[in-house]
C-alpha cells in the first residue's frame, strides 16, 4: 500500500497509462497493448520479454503457445496464473515478434519499474535474455548470457525493492528445442525447492 490507494488501484494506473502510450513506435502496430496481469500482493512476479500474436490481440500476456508451457512450469510449482504476476519489459508487440530494441526497452520500461516498486515481490523469475539483462542490469549485475545465468539465484536489491532474482529461459525457447524445455523445467524445480525452503524457514 502507499498511501490510500492499494496495489490493484496503483497497477491500474500504470495499465491505463500503458493502453494510450505512444512514447516509442510500437504503439503503431499494436492491437492492443499488454500491461500486465495477475495478484496485486504476490510475492512472485515473472518477466518475460514482449507481447506477441496472441497476447497482442488479447491484450493479456503469456497466452500463446509460450503461455500455455509457462501455465505448466507454474502449476508444477504449485502456482496458478492468477496468483502471481505477469508481465514483459515492453508492452507492445514489436513487428513480425523482432527483438525490442535498446530504445523501445529505454522507453517503455518506467512502467515496469513503476510496477516492481508496487508488487515488491520477494521473487522475480527474468524469462529470456532481454528480461534477465534488463533486471540484473538494474541491479548492477552483468549479465553475460541467459546460458550462463540460468538457474541461479541473485539476492540484491532492485529500485529499492529486495528480492531474489532467478534468470531462466524464455518459455518459447521450448517449442523450438527439447534441451530448453528440460532446463525450464529443472530451473523451476529448483525455484520450488528456495521457495518451500523459505517457506520452513517462516
Ligand atoms: N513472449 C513474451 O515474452 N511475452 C508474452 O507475453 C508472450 C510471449
Ligand atoms: Fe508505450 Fe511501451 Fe507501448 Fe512503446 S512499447 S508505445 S513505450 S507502452
Amino acid at each position: 500500500m502507499i498511501g490510500m490507494l492499494s496495489n490493484k488501484d496503483l497497477l491500474d494506473n500504470v495499465a491505463a497509462e500503458v493502453v494510450v502510450c505512444t512514447k516509442c513506435c510500437l504503439w503503431k502496430g499494436r492491437k492492443k497493448a499488454v500491461p500486465g496481469i495477475g495478484n496485486p500482493e504476490s510475492r512472485l512476479m515473472l518477466i518475460g520479454e514482449a507481447p506477441g500474436r496472441s497476447e497482442d490481440i488479447k491484450g493479456e500476456p503469456f497466452v500463446g503457445t509460450a503461455g500455455k508451457f509457462l501455465d505448466v512450469l507454474l502449476s508444477e510449482i504449485g502456482f496458478s496464473r492468477r496468483e502471481v504476476f505477469i508481465t514483459n519489459v515492453v508492452k507492445c508487440r514489436p513487428p513480425e515478434n523482432r527483438d525490442p530494441m535498446p530504445d523501445e526497452i529505454e522507453t517503455c520500461t518506467p512502467y515496469l519499474n513503476r510496477q516492481i516498486g508496487i508488487v515488491e515481490p520477494d521473487t522475480i523469475v527474468t524469462l529470456g535474455k532481454h528480461s534477465t539483462a534488463y533486471v540484473l542490469g538494474k541491479a548492477n549485475l552483468p549479465f553475460h548470457s541467459i546460458t550462463q545465468e540460468h538457474g541461479k539465484m541473485f539476492r540484491t536489491k532492485i529500485l529499492g525493492v529486495k528480492t531474489l532474482v532467478f534468470p531462466t529461459f524464455h518459455p518459447a525457447a521450448a517449442s523450438y528445442n527439447a534441451s530448453y524445455e528440460k532446463q525450464l523445467q529443472e530451473d523451476f524445480q529448483l525455484l520450488k525447492k528456495e521457495l518451500q525452503s523459505r517457506r520452513d524457514q517462516t
